[in-house]
Parts: C-alpha cells; structure tokens; sequence
C-alpha cells in the first residue's frame, strides 16, 4: 500500500488501488477522480 498525494486537490490517493492514474512527463501522477486527472492533463503532457 502507498500513500500519494493528488497534485489537483491535495488528496491521498492509495497509489495501487486507484483508478485514475497516468504517466506526465515520464513521471506516474495518481489522482483521486477522473476530474483530478483531466485538470492535470490539460496542463501536463502524457507521455
Ligand atoms: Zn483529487
């Protein structure tokens, strides 16, 4: 189990249980929803 911190909203995120995750700028970013993540992504590339 790890604890990660939602970038958007500051949140811990359980890192291998949730859904909403995706690799920016070679880096694995996880969020708490999939709102969390399409905000990111408008500002981060997916790579
Ligand atoms: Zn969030």
């Amino acid at each position: 189990m790890a604890q990660v911190k939602d970038p958007i909203c500051g949140m811990t995120v359980d890192s291998e249980r949730t859904a909403f995750k995706g690799s920016y700028d070679g880096q694995m970013v996880y969020f708490c929803s999939a709102s969390c993540q399409k905000r990111y992504a408008a500002t981060h590339k997916s790579a």
